[in-house]
């Protein structure tokens, strides 16, 4: 890793030069909420969220996408990623969506490798930048609050001016091309580094101290085992509505439907994929009708075992970074903390 100093003032100039090169996207305001959008103007950018409603797995696996198209005897593939041809910068990350991030990775580009994501993904430039824990935040209970990989350039608000952490050649160039500081100014080369790092570390011990919501999860992947049973299931999935929309706003939820749609004429037609969600009542049902999990509890479950304890055993670490999308946008008030607690046992079932 490498360290430059930004003055504030100069952030301005270097996302309008990346501008006048890239595309480039980033948090805006949209409503009551924040969004992850296309950036024409560097006033289109704020920086002061908490959360976007969808978070950036929209750029590397889209809500709905066209695998390819075909016509009878004589399959083509269309390879929508080769389109991408320009590299996106997505600018503003925090830490947890930068990590959720990660999580795709794992089951995109790992064993079996999705083309259609991974070239996506080889198009993307990272710049992240912390952020302050809200109170729906628990990113640091899922190891999510800190990153120290899966950046071009991490931004640390020091006040008056940046720490830009530089993960890799491109983040570098980046800073070397848009800003005026000299390509050789690195944190560590300067007469006098005490002060930004002193700085760097109190902004570090602040940033863990802030958060309000915790849970213990020590002993979680086990105890989701051991709660197979419990009653936790039943009750809380008497609320749930089952819309799915927990894991359409979740960075790390990853299920897609396929499905084929022939012409008419049945000489031509096209596969598509899309978001599916684990909730939804048909997502278990396969042909001739049967439902492997035609119950809500069941299916509430299931989410939370893979988040907690699936994805554990497959990755060495839950698939789950704590960012309270869930929390916020569940209609039911559906508070994943709380039944974390409950499984763990610091609060009552
Ligand atoms: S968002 Fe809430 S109500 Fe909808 S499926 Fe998820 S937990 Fe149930
Ligand atoms: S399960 Fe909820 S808190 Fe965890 S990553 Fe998904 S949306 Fe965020």
């Amino acid at each position: 890793m490498l360290y430059k100093i930004i003055p504030k003032n100069d952030l301005k100039l270097f996302v309008e030069g990346l501008l006048n090169d890239y595309k480039v996207v980033g948090p805006k305001k949209a409503g009551k909420h924040h969004v992850f959008g296309d950036i024409s103007n560097y006033e289109d950018i704020d920086l002061n969220y908490n959360m976007t409603m969808l978070p950036p797995k929209k750029y590397f696996l889209p809500q709905r996408e066209t695998l390819f198209t075909y016509s009878l005897g004589n399959i083509q593939e269309v390879r929508e990623t080769t389109k991408v041809d320009t590299p996106v910068i997505i600018f503003g990350l925090h830490s947890c969506d930068i990590k959720g991030i990660e999580m795709l990775d794992y089951v995109f580009t790992n064993k079996y490798i999705d083309n259609y994501y991974t070239e996506r993904r080889k198009k993307n430039i990272i710049i992240g930048i912390d952020c302050e824990p809200s109170d729906t935040c628990f990113c640091k209970s899922m190891d999510a609050d800190q990153v120290d990989r899966g950046f071009d350039i991490f931004l640390v608000n020091l006040g008056d001016r940046f720490l830009a952490r530089i993960n890799t050649s491109m983040g570098d160039y980046l800073l070397n091309i848009y800003t005026k500081i000299p390509y050789y100014r690195y944190l560590t080369s300067v007469d006098d580094p005490h002060k930004d790092i002193a700085a760097y570390k109190e902004k570090i011990q602040e940033h863990s101290e802030k958060f309000v919501l915790d849970v213990e999860t020590a002993e979680l992947a086990d105890l989701m085992d051991l709660s197979y049973e419990s009653r936790v299931w039943e009750d809380t999935a008497k609320a749930c509505f089952g819309c799915g929309g927990c894991s359409f706003v979740c960075p790390t939820c990853y299920c897609f439907n396929v499905m084929d749609d022939i012409e008419l004429t049945m000489t031509q037609g096209h596969r598509d994929r899309q978001w599916d969600s684990c909730l939804l009542t048909d997502f278990a049902k396969v042909a001739g009708g049967h439902n492997f999990r035609k119950d809500r509890a069941t299916r509430l479950k299931l989410r939370y075992y893979h988040k907690q304890k699936g994805f554990v055993e497959m990755y060495g670490r839950p698939a789950c970074v704590g960012c309270g999308r869930c929390i916020i946008f569940c209609p039911a008030k559906i508070n994943k903390v709380e039944v974390l607690k409950m499984i763990v046992g610091e609060v009552k079932v």
